[in-house]
């Protein structure tokens, strides 16, 4: 956990973002996969994402301020089916601009439902990610919504997808908002990042 959050600023597209001159670190994932709770039991704020019955409803990059020192960044969700074709298209230009461009982007966390088997979507957008040089670590959510084994299989599956295609695998965190599981190991993770 960290010490404050505060909100700061959404912004419509990457060079109306906050000036890149903090570290920085973003969350993104399909929507409803539990991002903003994730962010919420980061910051120790219930509040501060909102999370929100309404997928797909936030098209914005938040920034959020960290003990008045670095950025974390709350990207919107991908994948959701009921937005148009355009709005999705404006989504990646906006979110693929960001990853690629912001120079103080040292991580972004991509978020996997730690239910499923490895989803197209998912693997779509990391080997866009690898593609593109962007730094990324994959984080499991909702890890109390079956037994820890089972989450655990999943994660093994994911890997073993990726094998196939990688050479190197990034971190794996298997977390829950609801229990906590995860949390001090993903926040020390980060903290080691900014400590470096
Ligand atoms: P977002 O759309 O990715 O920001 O997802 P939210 O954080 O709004 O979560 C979507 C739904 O999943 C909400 O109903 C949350 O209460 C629920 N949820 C999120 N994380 C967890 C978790 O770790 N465990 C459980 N059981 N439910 C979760």
């Amino acid at each position: 956990m960290f010490e404050k959050a505060t909100y700061l600023i959404s912004s419509p597209s990457y060079n109306q973002c906050p000036k890149p001159d903090k570290f920085e670190i973003a969350f993104i994932g399909r929507s409803n996969v539990g991002k903003s709770s994730l962010i919420n039991m980061l910051a120790g704020r219930k509040g501060l994402a909102k999370t929100s019955g309404k997928p797909g409803k936030t098209q914005l990059i938040n920034h959020f301020l960290i003990d008045e020192e670095w950025y974390l960044v709350d990207l919107p969700g991908y994948g959701y089916a009921k937005t148009s074709k355009k709005t999705r298209s404006e989504w990646a230009i906006m979110i693929e601009d960001y990853l690629v461009h912001r120079e103080s982007l040292q991580i972004v966390f991509v978020l996997i439902d730690s239910r499923l088997d490895p989803q197209k979507i998912d693997l779509e957008f990391i080997n866009w990610l690898g593609e593109n040089g962007v730094p990324f670590a994959l984080v499991f959510t909702k890890a109390d919504k079956q037994s820890i084994n089972k989450g655990q299989q999943n994660m093994a599956k994911f890997r073993k997808v990726m094998k196939q295609t990688w050479e190197e695998l990034p971190m794996f965190f298997l977390t829950s908002s609801e229990t906590g599981h995860g949390k001090d190991e993903l926040t020390e993770y980060i903290q080691t990042l900014l400590e470096n």
